[in-house]
């Protein structure tokens, strides 16, 4: 026998070994009926929408933490539990804040809403009125120490976007931030356009959220560009001359726990099993808002106890028959304020950093066509692995057989959607990641995201997918490589 033979022995030999040595992906402990039970239990109206910062995101989380033990998970938080705590910081505006345009007193949250976090005292203010001109406009114009009066307008703003009615504020000061800065205003007063004043109360409800962070992130009060949106009503007050600007704009800043839930099962393999292959979901949502159709509660029954729900069914497949690596199950927290929870988790991990092979997050799993699905890092230059892509396609192919929208991995999407979920974070410490979704619809973040307008038709096939993936990762010889040239920006 030729050296060449022997090789080719020793290669066959290795191949067969493996192909005998992984078991076929275990369907059974999937369920249907699990799935729709548990996604009607955790968007129930009880959890009250499970917002982080307030005491219900912790209710929704310590009856999930029940599921994780039932489906046979093993603790992985702090202290031998399932739950990892963090800090929440927020900055918020106190209602004790004043604003006055010549001898009018504008009362708090009616009158105007503040939009900026730094405290700031100002007094008889000079007010310049610049209508709607543009931000290159503005640069001729004399506006230092000014308070600067803008009619806000959609002009030069992309509007079709998710949420738009929510997020168009945040756009338009985006818009005039730098001029502002570069101007060295006094303050900024946007007065409001039909859609702030149409969208006054959810205004309201999205300002007093203020701005939130975690230790590192956004955790200290730094000067920005003193910024309130007054009613319209104002208007004549504004642009009379005479009439100057003082305010009493304070914030406070405080802490409020929040908390990832965090399990395993261990792999069979004695190497492999410190290596983890990690499914994400989030269990908080966006809590009570504005009142739609005469209902408050946004259940999000699709965003995302969804994902919580199919976290549950795989793992408990994983614990009838557990794959060679480890799998590691993360139910976040704070995933709605910008996804605290993954980025205090991708921070500090509960198992080494480098023990990851790679996270598989689901998010808004069980809408839109029965057909098609969305997964995102797959094409975009945010592509993290190519082992694991094809992973992923297979783990198609042989289950759900989804046309797969690829429109939304573009990264010139206008909704950056890969950016808005919670593998975000691990991909920016070098994790590959792999994002799961049937995409946005009407109803999300809305009252309507409730348990009886899901199809678990849907969810079913999305949990097939998401699985056979999974487990595929968990048996492969190597692990996927995070490749080189990855670009997040
Ligand atoms: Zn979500």
């Amino acid at each position: 026998m030729g050296r060449l033979s022997v090789g080719l022995l020793a290669l066959f030999t290795i191949y067969s070994l493996n192909a005998q040595s992984v078991k076929e992906p275990l369907l059974e402990p999937i369920k249907k009926e699990d799935l729709k039970r548990d996604v009607y239990q955790l968007a129930d109206n009880h959890f009250l929408g499970r917002e982080a910062g307030t005491i219900n995101e912790f209710k929704g989380a310590v009856w999930l933490v029940e599921k994780m033990r039932e489906a046979g998970m093993q603790p992985a938080g702090d202290d031998g539990t399932f739950y990892q705590f963090f800090d929440l910081y927020f900055r918020r505006a106190m209602d004790s804040s004043s604003v006055e345009i010549g001898s009018k007193k504008l009362k708090m949250w009616e009158d105007f809403i503040p939009a900026s976090f730094y405290p700031t005292r100002l007094n008889n203010k000079e007010i310049v009125y610049v209508g709607t001109s543009s931000p290159k406009e503005m640069e001729q114009m004399d506006l230092k120490g000014k308070v600067v009066a803008i009619q806000a307008s959609l002009d030069g703003i992309e509007q079709n976007i998710s949420l738009f009615h929510k997020r168009f504020y945040y756009l338009i000061e985006h818009r005039y931030r730098e001029i502002l800065v570069k101007k060295n205003v006094a303050a900024v007063m946007f007065i409001a356009n039909d859609l702030f004043e149409d969208n006054w109360s959810a205004m309201v409800h999205e300002m007093k959220r203020g701005r939130n962070g975690i230790e590192g992130i956004r955790d200290k009060i730094v000067p920005e560009v003193p910024n309130v949106w007054v009613k319209r009503e104002n208007l004549d007050l504004i642009r009379n001359k005479s009439n100057s600007f003082t305010c009493d704009l304070g914030v406070v800043l405080y802490k409020y726990p929040s908390l990832n839930l965090i399990g395993k099962i261990e792999g069979t393999d004695p190497k492999l099993k410190n290596e983890y292959v990690l499914f994400s979901a989030h269990h908080d949502h966006v809590g009570v808002r504005e009142v739609v159709d005469g209902d408050s509660i946004i259940n999000g029954a699709d965003d995302n106890a969804s994902m919580c729900a199919t976290v549950l069914a795989i793992a408990r497949s994983f614990k009838q028959q557990p794959a060679k690596r480890s799998a590691l199950f993360v139910m976040h927290g704070a995933e709605e304020m910008s996804l605290l929870g993954s980025r205090w988790h991708a921070r500090h991990p509960v198992v080494p950093k480098e023990s990851i092979v790679c996270v598989l997050n689901g998010d808004l799993i069980g809408r839109n066509a029965i057909d098609s699905a969305a997964l995102l890092g797959a094409w975009g230059r945010h592509r993290t692995s190519d082992e694991l892509v094809e992973a992923a396609l297979e783990a198609n192919d042989e289950g759900p057989k989804f046309i797969i929208d690829k429109s939304w991995d573009d990264p010139n999407h206008p909704e950056f959607f890969f950016f808005r979920s919670d593998h975000a974070p691990y991909a920016r410490v070098g994790i590959p990641v792999l994002f799961y979704t049937s995409l946005l619809h009407d109803e999300y973040h809305t009252p309507k995201d409730k348990p009886e307008r899901m199809n678990y038709d849907k969810l079913y096939k999305m949990t097939d997918w998401i699985y056979r993936t999974g487990w595929k990762v968990a048996n492969m010889p190597e692990r996927p490589k995070y490749l080189e040239n990855v670009n997040l920006n």
